[in-house]
């Protein structure tokens, strides 16, 4: 017998003990830590042309385009800055889970607030042309941690972790953020149960969840959960029970 932490808090909890080899047991499953890793690869801040570089005196990278032009976290991380900045009009930094810090500023609008957690590719703010700006840019810096002054080379930061400026926002494959565990573990179409099967997982999969959204109950392995994941690679939605996370609804990751 061995004790799930599947606790899925928001959802019913039907039973915490299941007798082993009934429930396919995945590395981590065993009173580890919630299987949640950190994107490995980068994600584009934003689409648009770079007008100027990193030199001396500037220590960032500035992409232009329409004002309004969506703004995306370069990686998973924390929000430790969101606010208005002299210079910047408003800024946003984010400190990410290998410690390096990115910023992005003249933003005209933000959608993230301090201590909320994103992921790479999230949509963070839009662009504008705020504080000591000619038109509507991004100025992006990358800087080694928060106790840096300068920012480095962001153009090297990004081209480290796969993102080539100028770049194209939602290309490429993002990091995965979450383990599937299970098996026979159907994705489907739209998130309820008579919505077609697109595929079957097998096995535990490294999936990245774009989204949530509320969708059907489905009642599996002791749990109740009307909670769905939105997977792109795999062309639809599976139930967050699958998720190997114990929360019903995913932290950090949006609304679809
Ligand atoms: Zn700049």
């Amino acid at each position: 017998m061995r004790t799930l932490k599947r606790t899925k808090s928001m959802g019913l909890l039907v039973a915490t003990v299941v007798a082993a080899g009934l429930v396919p047991l995945t590395a981590g499953t065993a009173g580890a830590a919630p299987v949640a890793a950190a994107a490995a690869t980068g994600s584009c801040p934003t689409a648009g042309t770079v007008t100027q570089g990193y030199h001396s005196g500037h220590d960032g990278v500035d992409i232009a385009n329409n004002r309004g032009t969506p703004i995306y976290s370069t990686g998973a991380g924390t929000v430790i800055v969101s606010g208005t900045a002299s210079g910047y009009g408003q800024w946003i930094r984010i400190r990410h889970d290998d410690g390096t810090v990115t910023e992005y500023g003249h933003m005209y609008e933000r959608l993230v607030s301090v201590n909320q957690r994103v992921n790479s590719g999230q949509l963070i703010a839009r662009m504008g042309s705020e504080g000591q700006s000619t038109g509507p840019h991004l100025h992006f810096e990358a800087h080694a941690s928060t106790a840096s002054t300068r920012g480095m080379d962001p153009v090297s930061y990004l081209s480290a972790r796969g993102v080539n400026l100028p770049c194209t926002p939602g290309s490429g494959t993002p990091g995965t953020n979450f383990t599937t565990w299970g098996t026979s573990v159907r994705v489907r179409q739209e998130p309820r149960l008579n919505a077609a099967v697109v595929r079957t997982l097998t096995g535990p999969t490294a999936v990245y969840v774009q989204c949530q959204t509320r969708g059907d109950s489905v009642t599996a392995e002791g749990h109740t959960n009307d909670a769905w994941s939105y997977i792109p690679a795999l062309g639809g939605y599976i139930t967050n029970i699958y998720i190997d996370h114990p929360a019903a609804w995913l932290p950090g990751v949006n609304q679809c």
